[in-house]
């Protein structure tokens, strides 16, 4: 089965070729327009995939050295995502799948960075059912209980801010560039994790919040700039090293509390975040502390990518479970 899939949710457009779980090629193009402005802009995301689909679609074919006269079917994101930039990916799908008369599969975006763990590559090992799964992205800060490939329950997730957003936000008061998440963990590797403390907020559940955190090292940094100018500066790495070990710590916690809630020690990550070196080495501590099995995707498969879109559409093409021309792009589009 081949099955060619898009994603285009938010600011990357990305498509990939799977070869039944195996990815034969899987294209992203990076919009760099975002930066200059501090953030994604929905309105030039959404100009920037339409542009950007035609030749990555292409590039996806070619890389995998697949007619598109080969393909089963054509997997797409739904959602959740920003409207704008989603109907681009939904409407090239659309028109593709009635063009080359093969079934259209809908694709739920956050399902996907859960279910990248089953794309099949030399050295990996997909998680067994039930597990837990803590998705950390841009948008989203979610654990979930994971029965099935696609029977899903939502047990905990964020009040406010997304993981994601924590780290950018504190990036950008820091004068970092956007998306500034990489580069705290750049810098956290050379600091000191305990220079300062942050607190962490009380949240009951298994729910999360990220937005206090923000405000704490805004207040922080304007306070000791008073004293010195130059503090951001000279204490960086220190800096970095201890906003990364406050929310390494936050997400930890409430893992931790999943894991004694269920009775689940299988763990497994996906979204942006769980390609921060912090969160990474916490879980494999949490290996030989606690005895979970865990399992961390290969860093191109954390950020947005069109195989775990892929790997979505090939299970559901497994069922039988295709959509019709009438379906439409949701902008918020809860999984379970
Ligand atoms: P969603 O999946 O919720 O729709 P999204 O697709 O925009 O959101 P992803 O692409 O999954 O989000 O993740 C992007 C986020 O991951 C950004 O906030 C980015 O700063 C963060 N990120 C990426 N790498 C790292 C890292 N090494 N450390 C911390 N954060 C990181
Ligand atoms: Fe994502």
């Amino acid at each position: 089965i081949y099955i060619l899939a898009i994603e285009s949710s938010c600011d990357d457009t990305s498509a990939a070729v799977m070869c039944n779980t195996t990815r034969l090629s899987n294209v992203v193009a990076t919009q760099k327009i975002h930066e200059e402005y501090g953030g994604v802009v929905p309105e030039l995301a959404s100009r920037a995939h339409q542009q950007n689909i035609v030749p990555v679609v292409h590039q996806a074919l070619d890389k995998a050295n697949i007619d598109k006269k080969q393909l089963s079917a054509i997997a797409f994101t739904r959602g959740p995502g920003l409207m704008g930039s989603l109907l681009v990916g939904t409407s090239f799908a659309k028109s593709m799948a009635l063009g080359l008369q093969i079934p259209l599969i809908e694709v739920n975006h956050m399902q996907a960075h859960i279910l990248a763990h089953f794309i099949e590559e030399e050295g990996s090992e997909s998680p067994s059912f039930p597990f837990l799964a803590l998705t950390i992205s841009g948008g989203h800060t979610q654990v979930v209980l994971v029965k099935d490939y696609l029977d899903m329950e939502v047990l905990g997730e964020t009040l406010d801010d997304a993981v994601g957003e924590a780290f950018d936000k504190s990036a950008k008061i820091l004068g970092l560039p956007y998306p500034g998440g990489p580069l705290v963990d750049k810098y956290a590797r050379l600091g000191n994790p305990d220079a300062f403390q942050f607190p962490k907020p009380k949240v009951e559940g298994l729910n999360f919040s990220f937005s206090g955190l923000k405000t704490s090292v805004l207040y922080f940094i304007q306070r000791e700039r008073k004293k010195d100018p130059d503090f951001v500066e000279t204490h960086l790495n220190d800096i970095c090293a201890s906003i990364q070990k406050t929310i390494v710590n936050i997400l930890m916690d409430k893992l931790k509390a999943a894991v004694k809630q269920t009775g689940i020690t299988q763990v497994a990550i996906g979204g942006g975040v769980s390609a921060n070196s912090g969160i990474r080495k916490a879980l494999q501590e949490a290996e030989e502390d606690y005895g979970w099995k865990t399992y961390i995707p290969k860093f191109e498969y954390c950020t947005d990518n069109a195989a775990m879109i892929g790997i979505v559409g090939y299970l559901k093409y497994r069922m039988g479970d295709f959509s019709d021309q009438s379906i439409t792009a949701r902008a918020r589009y809860v999984i379970g």
